[in-house]
């Protein structure tokens, strides 16, 4: 049922959140969405041409960090958590004193654009263009495509499930990329925590449901934090793939 078709059917709906990747710039059209097609387009003016009900829309990892603090995996957090999504893409969702930061260019805890910290050729691979133009975002490396995008520039092309399926019977390529992979995520997640350090770091989307990633990303975390000591637990999202669509619906009413 398209979002259309269901307003038609409920007309007791009062408001409509949509959870998206990239965000609506200030200028009101979309940009940073790795659907590029999206990109420039007024897509919530698109969608209330056809709808006579408020629509927001809201980043996908900022729907994640939405519902995970509200009543998932960082309940418990006080005031901060970041949560972020390891799937197609990368890209973070921050809560601090209780609300989400969206920044002033509506560019809020999007480190998936940021480099991969210490990127080294020698141990991460041929430098890689990212489709936003700039090199070795750290995206193209902690996503769930550049986890199979450099296991395929390594040994062969296999998607994320046939490696973990490699990796289950020992194979050591696997084996040393799921390594090198939590490494990567490390460095990445060590960054936010000397930035922000949030509560609780809670992981999304498909390389989250990787339960061997957890262990791995917490050894080697204090590695990459300016106190070595740090307690920041990573954590798998509660709600999965419903937290997107929680979120959307929070983010109408909860700022
Ligand atoms: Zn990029």
């Amino acid at each position: 049922m398209s979002v259309i078709e269901a307003v038609s059917q409920h007309g007791d709906i009062e408001s409509i959140g949509i959870g998206c990747c990239g965000s609506v710039g200030n200028d009101g059209l979309m940009q940073g969405a790795n659907v590029t097609v999206l990109n420039g387009q007024d897509f919530i003016g698109d969608i209330q041409k056809q709808i006579d009900v408020p629509v927001a829309i809201a980043n996908d990892a900022d729907c994640l960090a939405l519902s995970e603090y509200k009543d998932g995996a960082a309940k418990h957090a006080t005031n901060s958590c970041v949560a972020v999504i390891i799937g197609t893409g990368c890209g973070a969702g921050v809560v601090i004193n209780n609300g989400l930061v969206t920044g002033l260019n509506k560019l809020g805890g999007e480190l998936g654009h940021n480099p991969l910290p210490n990127f080294n050729p020698d141990v991460d691979g041929k430098p890689h263009e990212c489709y936003c133009g700039s090199m070795n975002c750290a995206e193209s490396f902690v996503s769930g495509t550049g986890f199979a995008r450099t296991f395929a520039e390594k040994h062969e092309p296999a998607d994320s499930r046939e490696i973990m399926a490699l990796y289950h019977k020992g194979d050591a390529r696997a084996v040393d990329h799921l390594d090198l992979y939590c490494d990567q995520l490390a460095r990445t997640l060590g960054a936010i925590v000397n930035f922000v350090d949030p509560e609780v770091i809670v992981l999304g989307g498909g390389m989250s449901n990787v339960d061997e990633v957890y262990p791995l990303v917490q050894q080697k975390l204090s590695q990459y934090t300016f106190t070595k000591a740090v307690t920041t637990q990573v954590v798998k999202s509660v709600h999965g793939d419903s937290s997107g669509v929680r979120g959307a619906a929070f983010c109408t009413h909860f700022k």
